[in-house]
């Protein structure tokens, strides 16, 4: 089974340590500026999760908590404060906004040095052109766990199932840039189990519970669940844990797999962008 949990807290443990020799070397600490537009208790949840992740690898966390009736042109300027503010090396918008603001649009408006959740089209257009950039958290977790557990991608056959602009995609480029033959699979594929049966490396991201079953997937194939779905038995992945933990060579589990990666990535980007603006 793959550990996401040990994973993550390793992976900020090297980032805490990163921090504190940038530090002593007389840089600024690395700030993270977050927005939350209203007060969705899953958003707040994560957002202070972040903002509490910050402190504990030695990154300023900037919370700007708006009201859930503020105005889309207040984001919108608020975004470009923090764009020219020195202190902030990065920022994100958490997503989903309230309904009359348009988060997708205002997501454009981040300074593509300081977009750490690596999701404005110009972070997106760098990593379709394998150049230099900020890469999406989730997927970037995705491959890290893969690295940390020497999966072999060079050449591998991987079956991405969901094409998201926020997962699919652009773990399908990662692995790509991997080395990987990747198909990307979503809701019109045909004969969805027979494709993921060829798949060295199967990744799960379509918020559909436990859809993805153990006859879906080659012996000792490696499975990365990235589905976060609250049921009425508790939070499950996209994948059928005891079914496809039973054919498959490594596994993550949901919850303790992809999650955690997410946020330690977040952190790692952030030093990154600080980094990168320093030049
Ligand atoms: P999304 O935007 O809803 O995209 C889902 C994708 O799955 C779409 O491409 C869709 O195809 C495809 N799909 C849906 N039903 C399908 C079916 N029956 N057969 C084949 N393909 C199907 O979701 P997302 O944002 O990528 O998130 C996916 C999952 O990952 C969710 O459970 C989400 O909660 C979770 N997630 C987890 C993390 C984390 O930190 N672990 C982060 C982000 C997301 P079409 O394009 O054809 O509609």
């Amino acid at each position: 089974m793959i550990d996401g949990k040990a994973v993550a807290h390793a992976v900020r443990g090297e980032i805490r340590d990163s921090v504190d020799v940038w530090v002593a070397a007389g840089h600024p600490r690395p700030g993270l500026a977050t927005v939350l537009v209203g007060q969705d208790p899953a958003s707040a949840v994560y957002v202070a999760g972040k903002q509490r992740a910050c402190v504990e690898v030695g990154i300023v966390g900037f919370a700007h908590d708006l009201a859930a009736d503020c105005l889309q042109a207040e984001v919108g300027s608020l975004l470009h404060e923090l764009n020219a503010d020195a202190r902030v090396s990065g920022i994100l918008l958490q997503l989903p906004t309230p309904g009359h603001i348009d988060g997708s649009y205002l997501t454009t408006l981040i300074d593509a040095v300081k977009d750490v959740d690596g999701l404005t089209p110009v972070s997106a257009g760098r990593l379709a052109k394998g150049l230099p950039g900020l890469r999406p958290c989730t997927p970037a977790g995705v491959i890290e766990l893969l690295r940390r557990h020497e999966v072999v991608m060079e050449g591998a056959e991987a079956v991405v199932l969901g094409r998201s602009d926020l997962v699919g995609k652009p773990v399908g480029a990662l692995l790509l840039a991997e080395n990987a033959t990747v198909t990307t699979c979503h809701s019109r594929t045909r004969d969805l189990p027979e494709v993921c049966r060829r798949a060295d490396i199967l990744i799960a991201a379509v918020g559909r519970p436990e859809m993805v079953t153990g006859d879906w997937v080659k012996p000792g194939a490696t499975v990365i669940d990235v589905g976060i779905n609250r049921t009425e038995h508790g939070l499950v992945g996209d994948v059928e844990f005891a079914s496809a933990a039973a054919v498959a060579g490594l596994i993550t589990p949901v919850p303790g797999g992809v999650g955690p990666m997410t946020i330690a990535m977040l952190l790692g980007n952030t030093l990154h962008a600080a980094r990168a603006q320093a030049g």
